[in-house]
């Protein structure tokens, strides 16, 4: 297990959001002429995880953050992304709306630096060290598959990359898990093109992109006997997070407990080719701030586990 939970921000996105917040403070930093210029204003649209990984790297260097959310991102995540030290403005009912409005605020502001979720090299770059550290961990050994979960794809093309660096391209499978409702990815590929989900209905919120990066489905068309792309239900996800709660005392959202649950004897030996009992299986627990599943059905769910899968429970 690779636990993402325990990033600065509590997800693995502060290595990418990170990563790409201070190349820009170094960059500054290193131009003599803006030595001492005035702080960067990083800003973002996602009132979920990327904006607390965007909100905990900036304000770590000092730098200042807003966070445009929409009408509907919880008062929860509000306050988190203030306590973290964001500058925190609703606009708008969609994501999509609140991300126009940055626009519209960094092309009227010349300091500031619009922090995208995924679709960024620099984020690829730095969620790509998780097979840096995988390569040193392992000894130089490939694990025989890697589960992540797949949103707009940043943290997958980050594991694709990480895996051309050390040669292990050929070696590695990775399975691309997404939930029924946010599949943009499995979608792509059975249309053999980039198609954009008309909307998302998925409770793994922080999956819920209607479109995944143009990288990401190049990697995965380009190896199909690598790259296996999955798709669970939300009971499945939100049953992993239960169990893994139990299991591991480890909270996470339900777009982890998508790569979770494909972290399972009957999944896996569908999934993954010469899966066996000698294979190293390494799961991305990419973490999460926002809410897990709706907490009245956890308990439920405890008891009533084989009846949740069963009957593929409608928890939205
Ligand atoms: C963002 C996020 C994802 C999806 O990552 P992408 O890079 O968009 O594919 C999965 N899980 C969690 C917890 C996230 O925050």
């Amino acid at each position: 297990m690779k636990l993402e939970n325990l990033q600065p921000s509590g997800s693995f996105k502060s290595r990418g959001v990170g990563n790409l917040v201070r190349n820009c403070v170094q960059r500054r930093r290193t131009s003599a002429t803006a030595s001492h210029g005035p702080k960067i204003h990083f800003i973002s649209s996602s009132g979920g995880n990327a904006g607390l990984a965007a909100t905990t790297a900036a304000r770590q260097l000092d730098q200042d953050v807003t966070v445009v959310v929409p009408k509907t991102t919880g008062r929860a995540m509000r306050d988190k992304l203030v306590a973290a030290g964001a500058r925190v403005l609703v606009h708008g009912a969609t994501v999509s709306d609140a991300d126009e409005y940055v626009k519209h605020m960094v092309a009227d502001d010349p300091k500031s630096v619009y922090v995208p979720p995924f679709d960024h090299e620099d984020i690829w770059q730095g969620n790509s060290t998780i097979i840096d550290e995988l390569h040193a961990q392992l000894d130089g050994h490939p694990p025989t598959a890697i589960i992540c979960s797949v949103g707009g794809g940043g943290l997958f093309n980050g594991i694709m990359q990480g895996l051309e660096r050390h040669g292990w391209t050929s070696h590695v499978q990775v399975l691309a898990v997404e939930t029924s409702g946010a599949d943009s990815l499995a979608q792509s590929l059975q249309a053999g093109e980039l198609i954009t989900l008309p909307c998302i209905t998925s409770i793994a919120r922080s999956l819920g992109v209607t479109r995944v990066s143009e990288r990401t489905l190049a990697y995965a068309d380009a190896r199909p006997d690598l790259v296996h792309s999955l798709v669970l239900s939300d009971a499945a996800a939100a049953m992993a997070c239960v169990r893994f709660a139990d299991q591991e005392k480890i909270m996470v959202e339900a777009a982890c407990g998508a790569a979770v649950a494909a972290c399972d004897q009957a999944v896996l030996r569908a999934a993954v080719h010469g899966f066996g009992t000698d294979s190293t299986i390494v799961v991305v627990v990419c973490g999460g701030k926002s809410k897990s599943c709706p907490m009245p059905y956890f308990s439920w769910l405890r008891v009533n586990e084989q009846a949740a899968l069963a009957i593929d429970l409608d928890l939205h």
